[in-house]
């Protein structure tokens, strides 16, 4: 598989303008792959050479502008567009592709609890290559519109709005224009509490054996929620971007959690099932102030390439500190701070790789 560079990346940024992803994605096909149908519109600002990238199980076909290539001509990770000619095209590929089990891709994970499956992504870098075919770098945004076909009695969540169509049948709202790593589907029985909040549907979900512990704490997190969406708009003086905001504590998860758009994922040991610290408490909520503050710093306004990553990190740490002092019953976030961070900081100062 290729890395891509970021020579690569601003080469073919200057190539392409990408419009919109149309995505069906089948999660009916059995336990090891599932069926990933994507469109791509985009626009080649001139005539040349460039590539899609895509991790697929099977490349079932792939076209361009109706006329059909070649799967076999699937390099590794990328499959080669050459002899592009300026002005719009479309590009349909039909891939079945693998389910993970290391969280990263569409990761599938079957509660030993009660055999419940659950499915959610983690696209962050290049994994996004693992669930749909895309001009995978972060300063390719696009518009993202999926619809997802499910088991009956599985709730579908994504970036937008998900409305049931059907039995098993789900439409994600589209997208405004995101990176390609900041897309986000999470699918099963889920645990959900929703309720509503400054015109738009708040949720958060767990896993259905957990449902006790996230009804325990349900206030409490819906709360700061709360409190941080208000003061952010406070600050940012700029409206929330998105149409919906999900916080699903999933299982298995690699980070402490993810800030996609309209859909956070946090690993789900922060749905505490036995008495903790008010310091671990804190914790739990910083990391709601933090990935809510990325829906504005890393979600709306993102990085041109990786190197930007410790801003945009760096930022969300600082306005989730900040705001949790101001918004919320942990009023000296600070303390933790200098105990928990700022040696860290002076730590990775020190470092040759710190410019
Ligand atoms: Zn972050």
């Amino acid at each position: 598989m290729s890395v891509l560079t970021r020579d690569e990346a601003q080469t073919r940024a200057q190539i392409l303008d990408v419009e919109r992803y149309t995505i069906a994605l089948d999660l009916t096909t059995g336990e090891e792959t599932f069926d990933s149908a994507t469109a791509i519109r985009f626009t080649a600002r001139a005539a040349g050479d460039t590539f899609v990238e895509v991790k697929p199980a099977t490349l079932r076909s792939i076209s361009l502008d109706g006329q059909p290539l070649d799967p076999a001509l699937l390099d590794g990770n990328r499959y080669p567009l050459t002899g592009l000619t300026a002005g719009p095209h479309e590009l349909h590929i039909d891939a079945a592709m693998h389910y993970s089990r290391t969280g990263e891709g569409m990761h599938r994970f079957t509660d030993p609890t009660d055999g419940e499956t659950y499915l959610y992504t983690q696209l962050f870098m290049e994994d996004v290559q693992r669930v749909f075919a895309a001009f995978d770098q972060p300063d390719l945004k696009s518009v993202f519109a999926i619809d997802v076909t499910a088991p009956a009695g599985w709730t579908v969540l994504g970036n937008g709005v998900a409305e049931r169509t059907g039995e098993g049948r789900w439409t994600i709202a589209p997208t405004p224009l995101i990176s390609t790593y900041l897309v986000a589907i999470a699918a099963g029985p889920w645990h959900s509490i929703t309720t509503e909040h400054a015109g738009l549907p708040f949720g958060i979900h767990c896993r259905r054996s957990l449902a006790p512990y996230l009804d325990a704490d349900a206030d409490e997190i819906l709360d700061i929620t709360r409190a941080c969406y208000d003061r952010y708009h406070e600050k940012f003086d700029e409206p929330y971007p998105f149409d919906s905001y999900d916080q699903a504590f999933v299982p298995e998860f690699n980070a402490g959690a993810m800030e996609n758009p309209g859909l956070v994922t946090f690993r789900d040991e922060f749905v505490y099932r036995s008495a903790v610290t008010d310091t671990e408490r804190q914790t739990r909520a910083m990391v709601i102030a933090h990935e809510m503050a990325h829906m504005w710093f890393g979600d709306l306004v993102t990085l041109t390439w990786w190197d930007d990553i410790w801003l945009n990190e760096s930022f969300a740490e600082y306005m989730g500190y900040q705001t949790l002092t101001e918004a919320t019953r942990f009023t000296d976030t600070w303390v933790d701070f200098g105990v928990a961070r700022k040696g860290w900081g002076y730590d990775a100062d020190q470092r040759p790789t710190t410019p």
